[in-house]
């Protein structure tokens, strides 16, 4: 109907209740959503401040924002210290707002950390530009929510040290299959679609569950850029968290109940 270029996700969906629960991990987004307004606030300083306006960042390298994220322990009570480090990086997408994320250990440390490199082909009057409609905010927000996830993800699993991977030399199949992955881009995805779910409300009369939930997935960027590296099998683990996130915040009350 909407589209007919993808593989077949309603025999997906049929399969769901054969598959074991599968939920985003839940995060504070009120809090990502601070941490996210408060880095793009110290980037638009530094770029206001200290560059001349029109200077491209190309070649820069120090850190112009950084902040500690307190993560909440999965298993035990109390919180773990995440930095989070934003600079610029050479882009693969020139279009792109951030170059690269990732999370890791600082070199020779054990402290987590969140690395966020920014694309250094903008200019400082961009990134102005990228403060002030709130753009350069969301696109903190997705790599943070990304990059968090990894973090309650390998914290929840007992320490950092079993996390820690280059992705530039994996294919993007194994890359996008990794369990760690699938989890982080699931994140992203729900959050998105949370976001979309109210847009598609007069749709919900008229289409079916499975059909709402194909189009609100399909049409995130996220599932554009991965959905031909994921398996079946993690397709399906998110299309269920999609309708598990949704079921939560009752936002499939409108539609048709088959299929
Ligand atoms: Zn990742």
């Amino acid at each position: 109907m909407f589209y007919s270029d993808q593989k077949t996700p309603d025999d997906l969906l049929k399969e769901w209740t054969e598959i074991e629960e599968s939920r985003a991990i839940p995060l504070d987004k009120s809090l990502i959503k601070a941490s996210a307004n408060d880095l793009a606030q110290q980037i638009n300083t530094a770029m206001e401040r200290y560059y001349p306006k029109n200077v491209p960042q190309t070649g820069y390298k120090i850190n112009i924002a950084s902040d500690v994220f307190l993560l909440k322990k999965v298993a035990s009570s109390g919180t773990v210290e995440i930095s989070i480090v934003v600079g610029f990086d050479k882009p693969e997408n020139k279009k792109s707002l951030i170059a690269y994320s990732g999370f890791g250990k600082f070199k020779g440390g054990n402290d987590p950390v969140i690395s966020i490199k920014l694309n250094n082909l903008f200019t400082a009057d961009d990134w102005i530009g990228f403060f002030k409609s709130g753009k350069l905010e969301d696109a903190l927000f997705t790599e943070l929510l990304h990059e968090l996830t990894h973090a309650a993800d390998v914290q929840s699993k007992g320490g950092i040290d079993n996390y820690g991977k280059n992705t530039t030399n994996i294919d993007l199949k194994t890359y996008y299959n990794d369990p760690h992955e699938v989890r982080a881009f699931m994140q992203e995805i729900v959050d998105i679609v949370l976001k979309t779910a109210p847009n598609f409300e007069r749709f919900m009369p008229k289409l079916s569950r499975t059909k709402i939930i194909q189009l609100l997935v399909r049409t995130t960027e996220v599932w554009k850029k991965a959905a031909e590296y994921f398996t079946d099998s993690n397709k399906n683990l998110i299309f269920k968290a999609v309708v598990k996130a949704l079921d939560d915040h009752d936002l499939l009350t409108g539609s048709k109940t088959n299929g």
